[in-house]
């Protein structure tokens, strides 16, 4: 099967250019003129940009947190995802209390095994480092996967690492190749915030609970520690504009990245203050001033744009006795909305828009995730992962999610049409619907660890 994608603008190597794509199988098989009468099928791209598909680096889905189960599954998650041209969905695998980190990558495949419409890749939460954990991480990281998740706080949630493990970690694992994604809220000044002078009964308390302090000070800590050890490292989910300062000024000293997300561009702490601010809980907190913030982030600055999708089911977020703020479960949903709420941080300029998007929503994930090789990029031999995204379609409002949870962004517009996705060559979405809405077609980017030698 070959399809032809014709008269669009398609990015590549930072520019926009009037080329066409062909398909063929589930690669690109050429791009610039290449003779139509070979295609199978066209899809005509005209007035649309032709993109590289997105890939959205940092969700949770179908899991356990705390008490509460999450309201997306692999189903309903990457449909709202490929809808909207996430062929790429990266997730997190944590190991639970009692179990390995192999039974947990287990129970995550199992659940998505058959029901993903995009693609799928896991990056890993390991809780325990003892030396049989440490040797199965060794052979993961030999096999495939690459990027390994810490947090530098949630003591009761099990999955604190302190910055004497986090450095132990990086000096046995980063040089086997180990890329580490750090959540960055120092615990001991998180700690420190005396709780009972603070009224629990209002979701804007979070914000004195949760202070931009404690991020810098994390970020501050395991940067230095990431270039003492020449460790490749990633900040998931900055908020803070000295946190985000902090990492470009020591970029150019090793392989240190960051994410930012939509909510801490385009949501302030005001969201909090409402009567309902609790549906707008997540760590860190929405904060105040966004202004200098989202201009450091219009210049480049974030490596990558991804939403921390974590959606709760409404009833569990509205499920608070209004007394204590920290029994809200923490998150809110993104998914669908990443491409549209990027889109806004350069909305004066669609050209810079459509090539933000490529950059920061595609080609950098796709890199920091380890599969740079295949996703990312329209060149010959890559997958063809596509987007024709029309910037000038019918308005609607924003939807980050099928499941049955507050919608993060209400009020928001898009003019963006999602007119064709193909997922490795299939024409899986056609003028914003799904053509196969019963038979998902994504497929795991790594090995099953079975299969590990
Ligand atoms: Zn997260």
């Amino acid at each position: 099967m070959k399809t032809l994608i014709r008269n669009g603008r398609v990015a590549l190597d930072g520019q926009l250019q009037q080329l066409d794509v062909l398909v063929e199988g589930e690669r690109i098989a050429a791009v610039g003129a290449p003779e139509p009468a070979s295609a199978d099928k066209v899809i005509d791209a005209a007035g649309c940009y032709v993109l590289p598909g997105f890939i959205d680096f940092h969700t949770h889905v179908d899991d356990e947190i705390g008490p509460f189960y999450l309201a997306d599954t692999y189903e309903s998650a990457t449909r709202v995802g490929l809808e909207n041209g996430i062929t790429t969905l990266c997730t997190f695998v944590t190991q639970g209390e009692g179990e390995s980190l192999l039974q947990a990558m287990a129970r995550a495949r199992a659940k998505a095994e058959g029901k993903s419409h995009s693609d799928v890749l896991w990056h890993l939460t390991p809780t325990t480092f003892s030396a049989a954990d440490l040797d199965t991480l060794r052979r993961l990281l030999a096999g495939g996967y690459h990027t390994l998740k810490l947090y530098t706080t949630y003591k009761a949630a099990g999955i604190y690492a302190s910055y004497g493990r986090i450095e132990e970690l990086f000096q046995k694992l980063g040089p086997l190749g180990g890329q580490f994604l750090i959540h960055c809220e120092d615990d001991a000044l998180i700690e420190a915030v005396d709780a009972t002078s603070l009224d629990l009964s209002k979701p804007f308390t979070h914000t004195l609970m949760r202070p931009e302090a404690a991020e810098i000070l994390a970020i501050q800590k395991v940067v230095e520690l990431a270039l003492a050890h020449h460790t490749s490292m990633h900040v998931v989910h900055v908020s803070t504009l000295e946190g985000a300062r902090h990492l470009v000024a020591n970029r150019g000293r090793g392989d240190l990245s960051f994410e930012t997300c939509p909510q801490y561009l385009f949501l302030d702490d005001s969201w909090l203050a409402r009567e309902d601010g609790h549906r707008w809980l997540c760590s860190p907190p929405l904060r105040g001033n966004r202004a200098p913030f989202l201009d450091l982030i219009r210049q480049g600055a974030a490596d990558i744009i991804a939403t921390d999708h974590c959606p709760f089911c409404a009833r569990d977020k509205d499920g608070w006795n209004h007394q204590d703020l920290r029994t809200v479960p923490n998150g809110m949903p993104g998914l669908g909305s990443l491409p549209h709420v990027t889109w806004k941080i350069w909305e004066d300029d669609p050209d810079r828009a459509a090539l933000g998007l490529s950059t920061h929503v595609s080609l950098n994930p796709a890199r920091r995730a380890g599969v740079g090789d295949r996703k990312g990029a329209l060149k010959p031999g890559m997958d063809a992962d596509l987007v024709v995204l029309d910037p000038k379609g019918p308005e609607r409002p924003l939807r980050s999610t099928a499941a049955p949870a507050f919608e993060a962004f209400p009020g928001f517009i898009t003019s963006l049409a999602i007119r064709h996705v193909l997922l490795r060559g299939d024409h899986r979405v056609e003028q914003g619907r799904l053509t196969q809405p019963d038979a998902p077609g994504g497929i795991f980017l790594q090995p099953p660890p079975s299969s590990l030698t």
